[in-house]
C-alpha cells in the first residue's frame, strides 16, 4: 500500500474509533510527547511492540509495551 493511503488509512480508523475507545486529546498529546523521546521510536513505529504510535496511543486501553510503562 502506497505511504499517503497507508497514513489516510490509520488517520481515518482514529477518527472513526468510539468515543469512549478514543483517548483523551490532552492525554493522546502527552501520550506522543513521550513516544517523540523515546529511543525505541522509528520512523512512527515503536520497536517494542510494532506499533505505529499514533495508532496505539488513541485507543484509551492501551499502554506503552515497556515494562516501565512511560504512559
Ligand atoms: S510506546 Fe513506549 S516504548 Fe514505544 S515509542 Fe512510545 S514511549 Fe517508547
Amino acid at each position: 500500500m502506497p505511504e499517503k493511503e497507508f497514513y489516510e488509512n490509520m488517520y481515518l480508523y482514529i477518527r472513526n474509533l468510539p468515543e469512549d475507545e478514543k483517548t483523551e486529546r490532552t492525554e493522546y498529546e502527552n501520550r506522543l510527547a513521550k513516544c517523540r523521546q523515546c529511543s525505541s521510536l522509528l520512523n512512527g513505529m515503536c520497536r517494542e511492540c510494532g506499533c505505529f504510535v499514533e495508532m496505539r496511543a488513541a485507543v484509551r486501553v492501551r499502554h506503552c509495551p515497556l515494562s516501565r510503562k512511560r504512559w
